[in-house]
């Protein structure tokens, strides 16, 4: 079969693969653990599934703007107006099939083949792909002092005449980073200079944990003019638990946003008009349910470094939100989707290997679950890993990994 350079250079997305193998062994009857999946297991705001239902039951389901709804786009300028504190029209927005896709189509407007994206490593797994799949190159910047906050001049290092886009994911998937005010400000600073694109994933900004700032980009960009190369893209799927309504958006000067329209147009002639209506129900509802996942992810994650704090080899650092924990399982293998493989097989716990968001030797395990899931699923990890870990409760599962190795 003859398939294009472009597509045979794409990885499939480690994030969902692991999600499809769950699944599965779930529907086998598997005591599988699932800390790997990046989604709240809370159902969605009751406001959105009466919206969804709403129009459902209208039986009237139509093509609309390819850009978004008009109701929706009104909730998504409240929302940005509110959090970045600036004046947004209906011409800075558009809604897209997660912000999956928001990313896709402002990375498709603004690169050319070549081009250059810069952004932190460690990363979310789509970014490389996504750049990619435009023929242009991702540049991943792994911060040098080991940490995983990058500091402005690992930036700069990698700043060539083909940079068009500096890409920030904050909080950041897969480590819980939140990057500094002084950060934010360079990055803005250093764009505004060198003329290039900012684009912020913001997608995680309201799971912040106590004691934490997050910055809002516009604190130094000030303002949304025709000029202004800022993009924020965000959504419904992480902060009221509708991963799958598949509903994000991006704002960001009007005329990318058009070009952005018509690239959405061809591509799925909008997203659906039903899970808008849900967006615009969750945003427009009661709010009270997002700080409620924030406070049960903070709380989960407090258990989770504990818990790590007993493994012998282990190096994590503590997340300042969003719902991940980014573990350095070198001493133990230093091969992550060996490792990975090893623990689902053997001990059925679901992670997703470092390698996969750009740092090797790590694995990244998420707080969705409850605490048992959490408590559990270390604790099976850790006997899995750490052979003479005390132990009673997993001895015949110890004796399968044994005997398998
Ligand atoms: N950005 C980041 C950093 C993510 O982790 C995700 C994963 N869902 C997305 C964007 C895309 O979100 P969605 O397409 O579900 O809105
Ligand atoms: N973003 C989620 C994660 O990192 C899963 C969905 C996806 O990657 O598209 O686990």
């Amino acid at each position: 079969m003859s398939i294009s350079l472009i597509a045979k250079d794409i990885k499939e997305s480690a994030t969902l693969l692991i999600n499809e193998k769950a699944a599965i062994l779930r529907a086998k009857g598997e005591p599988l653990i699932h800390l790997g999946g990046g989604e709240p297991k809370s159902k969605a705001p009751l406001s959105a599934i009466l919206a969804a239902n709403a129009i459902i039951n209208s039986g009237e389901v139509r093509y609309a703007p390819a850009d978004g709804i008009p109701e929706l786009k009104a909730a998504i300028i409240r929302y940005t107006e509110d959090y970045y504190k600036i004046k947004v029209a209906p011409e800075n927005v558009i809604a897209s099939s997660g912000a999956k896709q928001a990313l896709m189509i402002a990375l498709m407007a603004v690169l050319n083949p070549q081009d250059e994206v810069i952004f932190p490593a460690p990363y979310w797994v789509s970014y490389s792909e996504m750049v990619k799949m435009i023929g242009a190159v991702p540049v991943p910047v792994l911060p040098e002092d080991g940490s995983f906050y990058p500091r402005i001049e690992d930036i700069e290092r990698y700043i060539t005449s083909y940079t068009k886009v500096i890409m920030l994911n904050s909080p950041n998937n897969p480590t819980g980073a939140v990057y500094s005010r002084q950060f934010i400000k360079d990055v803005v600073e250093l764009t505004q200079k060198r003329g290039i694109y900012l684009i912020m994933d913001d997608i995680y900004h309201r799971l912040v944990f106590d004691g934490v700032e997050w910055v809002n980009v516009f604190d130094y960009a000030k303002e949304l003019t025709d000029n202004t190369k800022v993009v924020i893209i965000n959504g419904v799927s992480k902060q009221y638990a509708m991963t799958g309504f598949r509903i994000g958006w991006a704002v960001a000067n009007k005329k990318l946003i058009e070009v952005m329209r018509i690239l959405q147009g061809h591509q799925t002639s909008g997203p659906s008009v039903v899970m808008q209506k849900a967006a615009v129900g969750a945003l427009n509802g009661p709010q009270s349910q997002v700080d409620a996942l924030r406070v049960s992810l903070q709380n989960n994650c407090q258990v989770m470094m504990e818990r790590l704090g007993a493994f012998n080899g282990v190096r994590a650092n503590r997340p300042d939100g969003s719902f991940y924990v980014f573990v350095d399982f070198s001493y133990y293998e230093k091969d992550s989707r060996k490792l990975a493989n090893f623990l689902l097989d053997k001990v059925r716990v679901a992670t997703v290997p470092g390698v996969d968001f750009g740092l090797e030797g790590h694995l990244r395990l998420s707080t969705c679950g409850s605490i048992k899931d959490i408590t559990e699923g270390l604790e099976r990890i850790k006997w899995a890993v750490d052979p003479d870990s005390p132990n009673e409760l997993f001895i015949g599962m110890r004796k399968l990994v044994r005997d398998w190795l």
